[in-house]
């Protein structure tokens, strides 16, 4: 890629990367400690790993494309293994990586033969010709880039597909609305209304910012349909000058309101701080279309906002030197 990098922010900033594993609907009642402390575990893990790649002097694109290739592996998260079935019981993975030092961001959309979408993002986004493919032209860059490939039913679990014939069931029935009800035994947040997309930011020693965002995208979904996460813009963003950002929600929403580069936009044109933009966008902006979800963001000073208007998101931040501290319900503080 050939566009300049922006001046670093500063050389005292103290990298810090934050994580999420999607946004939901609240069911604390049905699950036991144990079952939310694999969360918390699986959390922890992949933050420290995240950490570990800062602490060396690593860059934040290369701490995010980590942080997420191991929430796609885990099938604890609706992305890569683990992900959410289509209507038509198929998988269709979407995938975005923005590097803010020269808004190089490459995307795929609809890939399900690519073990991990978020290096198929980043091959794209290194081929520098195109920013977003989708489904055969999206697998064909990843071959040429020698990544590893599985077939569509390693993305599949038992879990997931009872997701789905659960969601078909209730478009079927009378009853439109049963918040918070329904979840499957072991999952802190209900799965069928658990926004499962995984993401992460960072900031590295350089000051530099990157971001990146993996999903299965919704579950009973039609196929063909593209999320917000491989849109540049709305549920993947980083800019030197102003933040990264990573999304989860109900994707359509987050379009609409281009939810990831309006954080930025309130940043640089109207002077706003991290916190400021991250609420308005979450707390004003997306329920104004009754959007639902969350975001996490990092700034160019290391400040951190991890922002959603649901009952709870999968969530946590390392700073280099700190302990990571993770959460999952609303009313809950970082641990
Ligand atoms: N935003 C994702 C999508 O709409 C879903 C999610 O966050 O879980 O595809």
């Amino acid at each position: 890629m050939s566009a300049p990098s922006f001046p670093a922010a500063s050389a005292a900033v103290r990298p810090v990367i934050a994580i999420h594993g999607g946004a939901g609907t609240l069911s604390r009642g049905q699950i036991s400690p144990e079952q939310a402390e694999a969360y918390h575990a699986a959390l922890h893990g992949i933050l420290e790993a995240g950490q570990q790649i800062l602490a060396a002097g690593g860059t934040a694109l290369d701490a995010v494309c980590l942080a997420v290739k191991l929430l796609e592996d885990c099938p604890l998260f609706n992305a890569g293994h683990g992900a959410v079935f289509t209507s038509r019981e198929t998988h269709e993975l979407d995938a975005a990586v923005m590097d803010g030092a020269t808004l190089a961001a490459g995307a795929v959309a609809g890939v399900c033969r690519v073990r991990n979408p978020v290096e198929a993002a980043r091959a794209v986004m290194v081929r520098g010709q195109h920013v977003l493919m989708a489904g055969e032209g999206a697998e064909a860059v990843a071959r040429e880039a020698g990544l590893a490939a599985v077939s569509p039913d390693y993305f599949s679990t038992e879990a997931r597909r009872q997701q789905l014939h659960a969601a078909r069931a209730r478009h079927a029935g009378a009853v439109l609305d049963h918040d918070g009800a329904a979840a499957l035994a072991g999952r802190p947040l209900d799965e069928d209304r658990k926004m499962g997309t995984v993401g992460a930011v960072a900031l590295d020693a350089r000051g530099h910012l990157a971001a990146a965002t993996s999903t299965g995208g919704m579950t009973n979904k039609q196929p063909g349909r593209i999320g917000d996460s491989p849109l540049i813009g709305s549920g993947t963003y980083a800019d030197d000058r102003t933040a990264a950002v990573s999304c989860t929600g109900h994707g359509e929403s987050f379009i609409r309101v281009s939810a990831a580069h309006d954080v930025c936009a309130r940043m640089a044109y109207g002077g706003a701080t991290l916190q400021d933009a991250t609420q308005a966008v979450v707390h004003q902006a997306l329920p104004a279309i009754a959007g639902t979800g969350g975001l996490i963001a990092v700034d160019r000073t290391g400040s951190v906002s991890l922002c959603f208007n649901t009952e709870g998101m999968y969530r946590g931040h390392a700073r280099v030197g700190e302990r990571p501290q993770t959460a999952i319900f609303r009313d809950e503080p970082l641990v």
